[in-house]
């Protein structure tokens, strides 16, 4: 049975409610935003055709207010609730919620987010079906002196992981036996006040591995096709950098067999809508599943580019209960897709937040440039959320026009007033062992160096400053020069420091 929505309401902000709201509006669907005190002014807010206040500033008192969103949708006759990700996209209780409320959930069952947002539970519901696990325990750890003899038997270093983790947080390396006892305390405590669940589990820890994830989509009728692969092993402590579409290492035949796998995964737990199948592979390209996110992801525009589907109007499509709009067979990849998180992080500073007012905001743009962003120039940026300004994603005929496309965006990519991730995402993308597609998860911790950032610009301020030196000696008479000095985060302009002779 199918139902025509005509009304969505869209509960998250920032680019991924602008992006649900524009293919929404491709397809003629009315959208409702809500937002937060702090987002009044959001462009998402007036990227809709209606909007409401739902709380002061914490995501507690707003974008987490499943109940306040659920009475706006009543209020406002809408019929289907887009999660985005993050906030309530895996909350199984609030998926429940909404379907009790008669509004249809654009995403998965609340079951199937439920057993995937637990990695114990997660690896036991697919291990019925042959499906590659990392070796390691299948129970939460109880009896310490029991896990210690298991991870021996699968041979350090392991990791122990927390089965509610998420986002990189809740791992620790074990190297060997002397460390366990101490760093198991230290994961359980990690996990507990990070998830409120104690719950840690054993994982053989791979060396050097690749993150490979693939995209799947299914209907209510039991059909669920992949659309093949997402590489993110660039990540920086556990969690993504760059991603990309396809990778530049999987064979025809690996990428049929993980696909075929991650299908599987979405069988045993009767998925529909769209979702992601995470693996780790490791050098000799063996893979295993890590887990699923039962959500559009983050890196999600990739596979659009390269696959020619749109999933969030896919998400759409299967929740009105329609199947699926193409078949597994109609689905190739074509060219080569690239994606940078821009954050307002500060590289000198530990990458932390680096919050302020964007006094510049100068998007790139031209042949095969994508930018997803939920901010725009003189907008301050709010302290209560993630600190990603946008995505900005490239397209090319193949991996080398994608990634050079990709050098050129960030160049033309301007932004002042706050210090950005654009200056390291660029020396990412230059770097030989990106470029020769033979890099792992240990690229960052491998060969990045602060330094390496700030070399170009200490050259280019030395010059600027003889430069300068020069001038004042020719106009001696007249030294009336006076300097400012304004840093820019984007691209070439990295850390410049503009000198005006006056
Ligand atoms: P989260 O839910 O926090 O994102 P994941 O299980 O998806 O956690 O793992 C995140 C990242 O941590 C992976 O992409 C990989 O880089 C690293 N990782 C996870 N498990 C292992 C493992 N067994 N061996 C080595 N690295 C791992």
């Amino acid at each position: 049975m199918s139902k025509k929505i005509k009304r969505i309401l869209v509960a998250n902000r920032g680019e991924i409610a602008i992006r649900v709201m524009r293919s929404a509006r491709e397809l003629g669907i009315e959208t409702v935003a809500v937002f937060s005190e702090a987002d009044r002014n959001a462009p998402h807010v007036r990227a809709a055709d209606y909007a409401v206040c739902i709380g002061p500033a914490p995501s507690a008192s707003s974008y987490l207010r499943g109940d306040k969103i659920i009475e706006v949708c009543k209020s406002l006759n809408v019929d289907a609730i887009h999660p985005g990700y993050g906030f309530l996209s895996e909350n199984s209780s609030f998926a429940k919620s909404v379907a009790e409320a008669g509004l249809i959930f654009i995403g998965p069952s609340p079951e199937a987010i439920e057993v995937m947002g637990s990695k114990i539970a997660a690896k036991n519901a697919v291990a019925a079906h042959n499906i590659p696990l990392v070796p390691g325990t299948k129970e939460a750890i109880i009896d310490i002196a029991e896990a210690k003899k298991k991870a021996e038997e699968i041979g350090y270093p392991i990791l122990i992981k927390a089965s509610a983790g998420g986002g990189g947080k809740g791992m620790r390396i074990v190297e060997n036996s002397q460390e366990f006892e101490s760093q198991m305390d230290r994961a359980v405590s990690e996990a507990i006040s990070a998830f409120g669940d104690g719950s840690v589990f054993i994982e053989k820890y791979i060396a050097s591995p690749r993150h490979i994830e693939i995209q799947i989509v299914g209907d209510h009728h039991g059909n669920i096709a992949y659309l093949f692969e997402r590489d993110c092993s660039v990540q920086r402590r556990h969690q993504k950098v760059v991603e990309e579409a396809p990778s530049a290492v999987l064979t025809p035949a690996i990428r049929k067999a993980m696909g075929e796998c991650a299908v599987q995964v979405g069988k045993a737990c009767n998925y529909y809508g769209a979702g992601t199948v995470e693996f780790i592979m490791d050098d000799k390209l063996n893979f295993y599943f890590l887990e699923m996110n039962t959500r559009l992801q983050v890196e999600h525009p990739v596979t659009e580019l390269i696959t020619g589907i749109d999933l969030v109007k896919e998400q759409i499509n299967v929740a009105e209960g329609n199947p699926l709009s193409f078949k597994q067979e109609d689905l190739k990849i074509s060219g080569h897709a690239m994606e940078i998180r821009v954050y307002a992080e500060d590289p000198f500073n530990n990458f932390l937040p680096d919050i302020g007012l964007l006094k510049t905001y100068k998007a790139p743009a031209g042949v095969g440039v994508r930018l997803d962003s939920g901010y725009e120039q003189d907008m301050e940026i709010p302290i209560y959320y993630d600190a990603m300004l946008a995505k900005l994603i490239t397209y090319g005929k193949d991996r080398k026009e994608a990634i050079d496309r990709m050098v050129r965006a960030i160049d033309e990519f301007t932004i002042t007033g706050v210090q950005t991730t654009l200056g390291f995402c660029k020396f990412v993308m230059q770097h030989e062992a990106f470029l020769s597609g033979q890099f792992d998860t240990k690229f960052i911790e491998k060969y990045f160096q602060l330094d390496l950032l700030k070399n170009p610009t200490n050259a280019e301020e030395a010059q600027i400053a003889a430069a300068f030196t020069a001038y004042m000696l020719q106009n001696r008479k007249t030294n009336t020069a006076s300097t400012t000095a304004e840093t820019n985060s984007g691209g070439s302009n990295w850390r410049k420091n503009r000198v005006t002779l006056g």
